[in-house]
C-alpha cells in the first residue's frame, strides 16, 4: 500500500523555496498538496474581498502549476483540524507538513492541531528569514525598537534558498481519493487584480532587482497611479501582495537583493539596496513584535495613551473611507485603495496620520478598513503601520508629529496622480490642485475640507497631552 504525506498550503502558495513542502518531498513519500478553505476565516470582517479574490487566483495558479507535474491542488472546506483528521483516515497519511504562521489566531489553531493529530506533524519557519526568538537583546529580551533590532538582524546568517527538481512521481495520485474540487473558486471582486502566480512573482522580483532597486532610495516615496500595470512604474517593488500569500518567499527577495549588491561597486546603488533590505527587515520586526506582544491587535502597544479621548464621528470616518475629506492627497489615495486594493507606503502614512491625528479617530478603525481592502493586508505589518502612525505603537512616530496634508501632497503627489483618482479636479490648475479650496470659483462636486488642519492639529495635541496627564 502506498502511504502519502500531506503538505498543507497556507500562506506559502508556491512550489519553489517552500521549506515544509520540500521536507515533505524529502520524506520519500508521495505528497498530497492540500489547501483548506476555512469558512470562519473567509467570513471574518477582516478578510476583505480583494484579498480573497487574489487568494482564489493564487490557488488556481498553484493548481495549474501542480497539474504540470501530474497532480493538482486538493481543496477542502471546513475546520482545519477536522479536514486534516478526515484526510489522514481516508489516505492513511503518515505525516503532515506545514509552514508556521505567527499570528495569535494561527498559533493557537496550529498548537491544537499538533496535539490532536495522531501522526507526526512537521512545522517550519518559512514566512520569515529569522523567526521570532532568534533576534534578541543581550539579556534575551525581544527588541521593541527597530534600529537595534536591524543591527542585530544584519549580523545573522540568512537561510539559503531551497530548490528541488519537480516531477510527477513526487505527488500522490489524487484521483484515487478526491474527485474534482467541489468548490468553485470565484473571484468575487470588481478589482482588476495583478496576476497571482509564483511565476509572475519571480518575474516582478527579477525585473525589480535588475533595474529599479538601484534607485530605490530616491523613488520609494513616489505615488504611482497603477502600480501593477505594464510597464510597471518605477518606485517600489510592488511585491507586498506576493509576499503576503507566499507566492514569493522572503529568502528569494533577500538573496536577489544581495546578489544585486555583489554585482555593483557603486556606493549609491549599494545604499539603495540596503534601504530595500531594511524594509524587508521592518516586515520581520513587526512579525516578531506581534509574536511577543499579541495584545497589540486589541489595544495600544504602549499604555501611555490608553485614556485618549478618541472622537466618535461616523460621518468623518465615512468621508475618509470614501475619499471625500476635501484633502486631495487623502482622497486620491483612499480611492486608489478602494479601486485597486493597494496604496503606496507614503500614501498609507498620510491617510493614517489624517485619520488618527486630524480626525482623531481610533487607529483601530483605519486598521480594520485597510485589512478589508488591501491585497497585502497583513495583521503584523498593518497593525505596526497604524500604531506607528497613531503614535501608540512600538518605536512609533512621536504623537506631536502630525503630517500636514497639503505640504505632504506638494512634496510627494504629482498633479497627474491627484487628477487620475479625483475626476472632479481634472480641470484644476497645478497651482491649486493640492488645496482646491483656495481657488475661485471652487471646483464643482468636490467637498470642502471636513476639518481645518491647523485647528485639528491643536485639538489633537491637546488631547494627547491630556491623555499623558500633562
Ligand atoms: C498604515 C500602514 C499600514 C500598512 N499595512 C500593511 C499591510 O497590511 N501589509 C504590508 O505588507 N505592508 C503594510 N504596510 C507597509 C508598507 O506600506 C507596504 O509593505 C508597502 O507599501 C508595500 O509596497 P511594496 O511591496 O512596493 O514595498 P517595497 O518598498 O518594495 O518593500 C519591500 C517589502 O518590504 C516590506 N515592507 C516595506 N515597508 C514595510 C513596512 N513599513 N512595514 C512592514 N513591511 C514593510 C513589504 O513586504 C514590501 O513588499 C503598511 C504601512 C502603513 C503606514
Amino acid at each position: 500500500m502506498i502511504v502519502p504525506v500531506i503538505h498543507w498550503f497556507r500562506r506559502d502558495l508556491r512550489l519553489q523555496d517552500n521549506l515544509a513542502l520540500h521536507a515533505a518531498f524529502d520524506s520519500g513519500k508521495p505528497v498530497i498538496p492540500l489547501f483548506i478553505l476555512d469558512p470562519s476565516i473567509a467570513a471574518s470582517p477582516r478578510a476583505g474581498t480583494p484579498r480573497m479574490a487574489f487568494l482564489y487566483q493564487a490557488l488556481q495558479s498553484l493548481d495549474a502549476a501542480l497539474r504540470l507535474y501530474g497532480s493538482r491542488l486538493l481543496i477542502r472546506v471546513g475546520k482545519p483540524a477536522e479536514v486534516l483528521a478526515a484526510l489522514v483516515t481516508e489516505t492513511n497519511a503518515v505525516g503532515i507538513y506545514f509552514n508556521r504562521d505567527y499570528t495569535p489566531y494561527a498559533r493557537h489553531r496550529d498548537k491544537a492541531i499538533e496535539q490532536a493529530l495522531s501522526i507526526p506533524v512537521h512545522v517550519f519557519d518559512d514566512a520569515i528569514l529569522l523567526p521570532p526568538g532568534s533576534v534578541l537583546t543581550a539579556t534575551g529580551e525581544p527588541y521593541t525598537v527597530f534600529t537595534p533590532f536591524r543591527k542585530n538582524w544584519n549580523t545573522h546568517a540568512k537561510p539559503a534558498i531551497s530548490e528541488r527538481d519537480l516531477h510527477p512521481g513526487i505527488f500522490y495520485a489524487l484521483d484515487a481519493i478526491a474527485g474534482e474540487n467541489a468548490i468553485e473558486l470565484k473571484t468575487p471582486s470588481t478589482i482588476v487584480l495583478p496576476a497571482a502566480s509564483e511565476t509572475m512573482a519571480m518575474q516582478f522580483l527579477s525585473d525589480f532587482v535588475r533595474q529599479d532597486l538601484f534607485q530605490y532610495a530616491e523613488t520609494r516615496n513616489g505615488l504611482p497611479i497603477q502600480p501593477f500595470a505594464e510597464p510597471r512604474p518605477t518606485g517600489t517593488s510592488y511585491l507586498s501582495p506576493y509576499l503576503r500569500l507566499g507566492l514569493l518567499s522572503p529568502r528569494q527577495a533577500y538573496h536577489a537583493a544581495r546578489a544585486a549588491w555583489q554585482q555593483t561597486q557603486n556606493p549609491h546603488y549599494r545604499e539603495s539596496i540596503e534601504t530595500w533590505v531594511s524594509e524587508l527587515t521592518w516586515r520581520e520586526f513587526y512579525m516578531h513584535i506581534l509574536y511577543f506582544y499579541p495584545h497589540l491587535l486589541e489595544r495600544d502597544f504602549k499604555d501611555t495613551f490608553l485614556n485618549l479621548e478618541w472622537a466618535h464621528q461616523p460621518q468623518d470616518l465615512q468621508a475618509w473611507q470614501q475619499g471625500m475629506t476635501g484633502y486631495p492627497i487623502v482622497d486620491a489615495a483612499m480611492r486608489q485603495l478602494n479601486t485597486i486594493g493597494w496604496m503606496p507606503n507614503r500614501a498609507r502614512m498620510i491617510v493614517a496620520s489624517f485619520l488618527t491625528k486630524d480626525l482623531l479617530i481610533h487607529w483601530r478603525e483605519g486598521e480594520r478598513y485597510f485589512m478589508q481592502h488591501l491585497l497585502d493586508g497583513d495583521p503584523a505589518a498593518n497593525n505596526g503601520g497604524w500604531q506607528w502612525s497613531a503614535g501608540t505603537g512600538t518605536d512609533a512616530q512621536p504623537y506631536f508629529r502630525i503630517f500636514n496634508p497639503v505640504s505632504q501632497s506638494e512634496k510627494f503627489a504629482t498633479p497627474e496622480y491627484l487628477r487620475y483618482w479625483l475626476p472632479e479636479l481634472r480641470a484644476v490648475p497645478n497651482q491649486f490642485i493640492h488645496a482646491p479650496w483656495t481657488m475661485t470659483p471652487q471646483p464643482k462636486h468636490y467637498p470642502q475640507p471636513i476639518v481645518d488642519h491647523a485647528q485639528a492639529r491643536e485639538h489633537t495635541l491637546a488631547a494627547f497631552k491630556r491623555a499623558k496627564g500633562e
